[in-house]
């Protein structure tokens, strides 16, 4: 409650998008920033969005690193400034496809890693919802994971635009929660 003038607000948040290639994050990034589904975004491109929003009453411009494909995670220097300066994290596989729900926890301990933190602000997203057909990873096994990583978790379509605007929602009121000079 109380005077928005008065709130120790931040008003910018640096925040960073993982996954495994293809499961999505360009559009979901494209989706939240312009409304627009892009179906041929170049996977090789990293690319920032920004987007102003206000979340529970509260001013929030998002600055989002859409991170390209990123096979070379042993290469660790080269991927340093995916997790630098950054306020939180958006870890994203597909829900039809095993393999990059597999690789989120890897990509977790890589952001543990280089934040050298405990734990970190975090929202897991499993995107796809709409190849609800050729689901290969339920709800209930998304949720669990999020729950061991300390994280919310949303399902997502950004062919649909479900719970697109929700996911970063969540993020910044996980930054804000894990930020012990921000008071609501
Ligand atoms: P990235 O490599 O994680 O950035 O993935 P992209 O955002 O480039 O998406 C990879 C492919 O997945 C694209 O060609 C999209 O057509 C498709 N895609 C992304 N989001 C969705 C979605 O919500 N549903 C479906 N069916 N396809 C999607
Ligand atoms: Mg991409």
């Amino acid at each position: 409650m109380g005077d928005p003038e008065n709130r120790k607000s931040r008003r910018e948040y640096k925040v960073s998008v993982f996954g495994d290639g293809g499961v999505g994050k360009s559009c979901l990034a494209i989706q939240y920033s312009q409304s627009i589904y892009n179906d041929d975004y170049d996977p090789t491109m990293e690319d920032s969005h920004r987007k102003q929003t206000v979340v529970d009453n509260d001013t929030a411009l998002m600055d989002i690193l859409d991170t390209a494909a990123q096979e070379e995670l042993e290469h660790e220097a080269s991927t340093y400034h995916r997790t630098r300066g950054k306020d939180g994290f958006m870890l994203v596989y597909s829900i039809a496809n095993k393999k990059s729900f597999e690789k989120i926890t890897e990509l977790h301990q890589l952001i543990l890693r280089q934040t050298e933190k405990k734990s970190a602000p975090i929202v897991l997203v499993g995107n796809k919802t709409d190849l609800d057909s050729e689901r290969q990873v339920t709800f209930e096994e998304g949720h669990a994971l999020a729950e061991t990583l300390g994280g919310k978790f949303l399902e997502t379509s950004a062919k649909n635009r479900v719970n697109v605007d929700e996911c970063f929602t969540e993020l910044i009121r996980e930054i804000r929660r894990c930020d012990p000079g921000y008071q609501a």
